[in-house]
């Protein structure tokens, strides 16, 4: 049997791999190769399971022969992640009349009675499938309940209990392998990610018992905490136990010294110095923090099984960049480790993982983080809540503008409507508030100022109510948090990943503290600035309404000439923080509904600020409402119907670059032209952008150099890329408003039906969370290849949201972007899942 690579004896050199037998197959292989004392173990490989299943055994007395004549036997599961699952364990196979007699002699009756009791009762609820109600009446302990089990055994089944090893050992594979092939396990493990046709293996390992004369039992030891990651010896011992008994019950022991109680390193210090010296072994050697699963048996060690720690996502890091600066692993090997979008958790404060969820409703989720407030419906209230110093989630239909203020005022967002690139889930994530858009199974009744959910729960403002960003969900109270974790592996993590990287990653940043945050995370700079975005706040709301509603071109200028300090400031600002890195500003790009005042109050104070009968306003409001304000007056149309607009920022631009250049490092800006659609849109803006800069260079007697780009966002602009190329010097695919388009599909009302549309296979993902690649992906690789023909060495990139998704960020790097940029709290996701896809690149 020994080379036999279906039914293989566990040694250092049997034909054995993760692929064909499992990772606790391998992982015992290596325990064996480090000396360590393991029990004799047999490996039944995937085909060997296959065919278990399919009604053909192996050669049960071959595998027997392998163990002493009297050994038990315990048969686990080998599949080739551990995080898909797998039956579970049986133990002590092998047991009977005979054996029983034995071991009352060698362990004690009671021990005895234990290891049999315990057996019969898994025989028969895992390979019977017997149902576990039928033990329900057996009383007391030791022989007395042994009986009890036997005799209701063979009532149920109407046969005694099986006798033989071999029966017993045929029962439980047999039943284990059509157990991994039923339709709700491979369900289960799909779900986790396994292939359809994942394979199982099994190990028959010879049991070492935990119970019986002098120092015995089980329990399991690690070197680093799960939740940290950082050093810590944790653990259980559990006397007169088997399997994982120790981490049930009160009566365990600690592993290390600990002031709440007695520990195995006090009771037994010699098998606690060796498993501590095991498990630095097994770091070591197998390149893994390890938790060991261990018997002690009459005062002897056993190392029964290895299995990787479980840990949080802040320890995976921490865990990660241990072994790499302890050079037990490559630092390639550390960065590969770690999945870019668990670093989310270690950005934001979190919803523990093992916290009591009430789970109210769920949307999508826009904005990662988890947060804890009273509900409040308005704006104004949240701005109350928050001079009160009350935490607050801030509930509305959907955000406008308008409440800017109250959601800088919350600690989180919930909104009925929208999708991923909303208006409360662009600046959610901008400002990194949790938020969660597109709750569709709670009713919004905001009048009443309640939330009506599903189950006919009434939540009404004031109650406690937690916000799950990460996930998308909505729960009642305080459950317990996480807190960020930005320490220094962190930063190690993300220096290494700098170094491994070659796509460039930029932040979507408006405003001078998202450009702090930008700059803390390493970003390469502004790859897109909304500027319109800059006029949210209530002071300069009014102004910016004033300017779409002046009717005459001189009541405009009057306006803009308010406006134009204000926008030198910010652009000085930026540029002082991003300190020389490139900041690509974009063109006023305002959909007209996002700015018109649609409440009395907004109305009120634009008719306090214009001088007009609010009758008046309200008129005006009505006369440029527009039915598609998402393909009406917006963007370069803006800019070439009212060019004052566009001239009044390209002049605060310059004159920002001038003084923010006189006493720090040269800025080059970069003004990007949102939504064209013709050539001529960009030779007109152009036109007018040059005019304004040889002015501003002899206004003040100094000269600059920009660059001037085309934001991509409409299919005309992708599939017309080689003429629009030919007026700029970079092109950026704005991929939200291109999905949009390239769709048909609303980026703000899709949210309603997203889930819909998912659950059914239409879509295999949200197209504004993750690029189409087949579709709105061809239309990049098409305006790519045009606008690089046409300009060769034209800077490209891509600044929608897709641009912190990691298999987006794969494909901008397959077409050979030069960068990529998005909001700044998903810059290190971005750098992370950057420096993967180089890596990956290298090893093929
Ligand atoms: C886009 O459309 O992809 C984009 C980045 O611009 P906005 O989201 O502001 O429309
Ligand atoms: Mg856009």
């Amino acid at each position: 049997m020994q080379n036999n690579p279906n039914t293989t004896l566990v040694t250092p050199i049997a034909p054995i791999a993760t692929t064909t037998h499992g990772g606790r197959a391998k992982c015992l292989q290596r325990l064996s190769r480090l000396d360590l004392p393991v029990p004799t173990t047999v490996a039944l490989s995937f085909d060997a399971v296959h065919d278990i299943a399919n009604g053909h055994l192996p050669d049960i007395e071959a595998i027997l022969g392998e163990f002493p004549q009297d050994a038990l036997l315990c048969v686990r599961p080998s599949s080739e992640d551990p995080d898909w699952g797998g039956p579970s364990a049986i133990l002590n196979i092998g047991m009977n009349d005979a054996r029983y007699e034995v071991l009352c002699a060698t362990l004690g009756t009671d021990a005895a009675s234990a290891l049999f009791t315990r057996f019969v009762q898994s025989y028969a609820i895992h390979v019977d499938r017997l149902d576990p109600d039928m033990f329900d009446d057996v009383t007391g302990e030791g022989p007395g309940a042994l009986q009890q089990v036997l005799q209701a055994y063979e009532v149920e089944q109407e046969i005694p209990f099986p006798t033989t090893r071999a029966e017993q050992l045929a029962g439980v594979l047999k039943s284990m392998a059509r157990a991994w092939e039923g339709t709700s396990a491979r369900l289960l493990r799909q779900a986790k990610g396994a292939p359809a046709d994942a394979g199982l293996g099994l190990v028959v390992q010879q049991m070492a018992y935990g119970v019986g004369q002098g120092e015995c039992g089980s329990g399991v030891l690690q070197l680093v905490s799960s939740k940290t990651g950082l050093p810590q010896i944790t653990g259980r011992y559990l006397r007169q136990s088997q399997g994982r008994d120790a981490l049930l019950g009160d009566a365990s022991l600690f592993i290390s010294r600990d002031p709440r109680g007695p520990s195995l390193e006090e009771c037994v210090p010699d098998c606690f110095a060796q498993l501590v010296e095991h498990a630095r072994l097994m770091r070591t050697r197998l390149r893994e923090e390890m938790q060991v699963e261990f018997t002690i048996e009459n005062g002897e060690l056993h190392i029964l099984d290895g299995v990787r720690v479980a840990r949080s996502s802040r320890a995976a890091v921490r865990i990660a960049v241990q072994l790499a600066r302890d050079k037990v692993i490559p630092i390639q090997d550390a960065l590969m480790r770690i999945e870019p979008g668990t670093l989310n958790e270690l950005l934001h404060r979190q919803v523990d993982r093992h916290a009591k969820r009430d789970v109210l409703g769920t949307g999508i989720a826009a904005s990662p983080g988890a947060a804890t407030g009273k509900l409040v419906f308005t704006a104004t209230e949240a701005q109350a809540s928050a001079a009160r110093d009350e935490d607050c989630i801030l509930v509305r239909r959907e955000t406008s503008p308008e409440d800017i203020r109250g959601m800088h005022a919350a600690k989180a967002i919930i909104t009925e409507r929208g999708g991923i690139t909303s208006h409360a889930a662009v600046i959610g994530r901008g400002i990194g508030l949790p938020c969660v858009v597109g709750v569709g199974d709670i009713r919004f009744q905001t009048r009443k100022s309640q939330l009506l959910t599903k189950d006919g729960r009434v939540i009404p403002a004031g109650e406690t109510v937690t916000v799950d960003g990460t996930n998308g969900v909505i729960l009642l109270g305080a459950p317990e948090m996480q807190e960020a974790a930005l320490d220094d592996a962190f930063q190690d993590l993300m220096d290494w990943a700098d170094a491994e990287r070659d796509i460039g990653i930029r932040a979507n940043a408006d405003t001078p503290a998202d450009a702090q945050t930008a700059r803390n995370f390493a970003a390469q700079g502004i790859g897109l600035c909304r500027t319109e975005h800059m006029f949210f706040e209530p002071g300069r709301l009014t102004v910016m309404r004033e300017m779409i509603f002046a009717e005459t071109s001189d009541d405009r200028r009057a306006v803009l000439e308010r406006l134009l300090p204000m926008q030198r400031t910010d652009f000085v600002q930026l540029f002082k923080i991003m300190q020389g890195q490139p900041v690509c500003i974009r063109l006023f790009d305002p959909p007209l509904h996002e700015f018109l005042p649609t409440d009395r109050d907004g109305q009120h104070g634009l008719a306090d600020a214009l001088g007009l009968p609010l009758s008046d306003v309200i008129r005006r409001v009505e006369a440029m409402v527009e039915y598609n304000p998402m393909l009406g007056l917006r963007g370069v149309r803006l800019g070439v119907t009212v060019p004052e607009i566009y001239e009044m920022q390209a002049r605060a631009i310059f004159e920002a670059t001038i003084e923010a250049s006189r006493d720090g490092d040269p800025v080059e800006p970069e003004i990007m032209i949102p939504l064209v659609s013709a050539k001529r849109e960009v030779e007109l803006v152009k036109s007018r952008i040059d005019a304004i800069a040889a002015a501003v260079r002899t206004e003040k007697g100094t000269d600059f150099t920009f660059r001037l780009g085309v934001m991509v966002e409409t299919p005309r602009a992708a599939l017309r890329a080689g003429d629009i190329a030919q007026h700029c010097s970079f092109l950026s695919f704005g991929t939200n408003d291109l999905t949009q388009m390239t769709y048909g599909l609303s980026r703000d009302d899709a949210g309603r039906f997203m889930s819909d549309y998912v659950r059914q296979e239409v879509f295999d993902e949200d197209p504004f969370h993750s690029l189409d690649i087949d579709g709105v992906g061809e239309l990049l690789t098409l305006g790519a290849q045009r606008g690089r023909t046409s300009r060769p060495g034209i800077t490209l990139s891509l600044c929608g949201e897709h641009g912190g998704d990691p298999e987006s960020i794969a494909f901008c790097r397959a077409a050979g972007f030069d960068y990529v940029s998005c909001s700044p709290f998903r810059v290190p996701v971005a750098r992370l899942a950057a420096a993967q896809l180089a890596i990956g690149h290298k090893i093929q």
